[in-house]
């Protein structure tokens, strides 16, 4: 059984190790085939595969693209594409764009309510000053003692209705799948269960997804419960899409779930990497 884990990030974005780093510990738990998938940026990706390689680990290309569908942020995975690929460059620059403008709001709103100076203080925990995150922010407002830990964070701050959120137009979900697949690889919607979609919401976003030629769905991801697999693995069945299998792992001691510690996919599944050859 092979252990395959397509999903995390690197100090390239909002990780906390560097790309070498995490492909020996992604190798220390277990894992076969890894893709490193960046929010954005690919710049990590030359490292990470020579470090797999060096760890007898296979290893394919990764992106985690932020994308604006119906005014919510959704994110897609693209695996398997060309990185020397210019319009999935161009593409995922401009995506990237915003966001110093983005933070330097964001830390004005977090002034306002007595946590001066977050700009600066974000700031050392970013290692890609092109992609400074709300993770970068969330590490530091618990270095200032305002919360316990990361997720305390994410509660309290930093999302919509709460000091420190600013709305971002990201790409277009036409767009990020274009530039995946022209660059010869696939998408895939990461961890479904996070967007608050209903029913008929899920449908259309789906519908669109598929007609625009995304190709999977993570079932197995450190942000679904245990319910959320058997869920989207219907899920999954009923779209005709594959499906993947990513722990989202960022930093030791703040993601709950380390690097190949998942479950398997449920057999029911047709996995993304099923027809990969090495
Ligand atoms: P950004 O792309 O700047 O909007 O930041 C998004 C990142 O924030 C995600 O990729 C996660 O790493 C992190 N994040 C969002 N929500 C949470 C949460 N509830 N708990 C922990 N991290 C979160
Ligand atoms: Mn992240
Ligand atoms: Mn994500
Ligand atoms: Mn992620």
């Amino acid at each position: 059984m092979l252990n395959v884990d397509l999903h995390c990030h690197s100090n390239v974005s909002d990780g906390a190790l560097a790309p070498a780093a995490l492909a020996a510990r992604a190798r220390a738990g277990g894992v076969d085939v890894w893709a490193l998938t960046d929010h954005d940026e690919i710049d990590g990706i030359s490292e990470a595969r020579e470090a797999a390689t060096a760890l007898g680990m296979r290893h394919v290309t990764g992106v985690e693209i932020s994308v604006t569908w119906a005014a919510r942020t959704v994110h897609i995975v693209g695996l398997k594409f060309d990185e020397r690929n210019q319009e999935l460059a161009e593409g995922l620059k401009h995506t990237r764009s915003g966001r110093e403008r983005r933070a330097r709001e964001m830390a004005a709103q977090l002034a306002a309510v007595g946590i001066p100076d977050a700009f600066e203080g974000a700031l050392k925990y970013v290692g890609n000053p092109d992609l400074i995150s709300r993770t970068h922010f969330a590490r530091y407002i618990v270095e200032t003692g305002a919360c316990k830990d990361v997720s305390e964070v994410f509660s309290n701050f930093l999302i919509d209705g709460k000091p420190g959120f600013v709305p971002h137009r990201w790409a277009a979900l036409k767009d990020a799948i274009g530039w995946i697949r022209g660059a010869g690889g696939i998408a895939i919607v990461a961890h479904p269960g996070r967007y608050d979609f209903d029913d008929l919401e899920l449908d259309v976003f789906l519908s669109e997804f598929k007609r625009l030629g995304g190709a999977g769905l993570e079932v197995v991801t450190g942000s679904h419960t245990e319910e959320e697999y058997g869920r989207f693995a219907t899920i999954a069945k009923r779209y005709g899409l594959l499906a993947s299998r990513g722990s989202d792992f960022h930093a030791p001691g703040e993601s709950q779930t380390d690097l190949g510690a998942l479950p398997p996919l449920p057999a029911s599944v047709v996995p993304v990497w099923h027809d990969w050859r090495w």
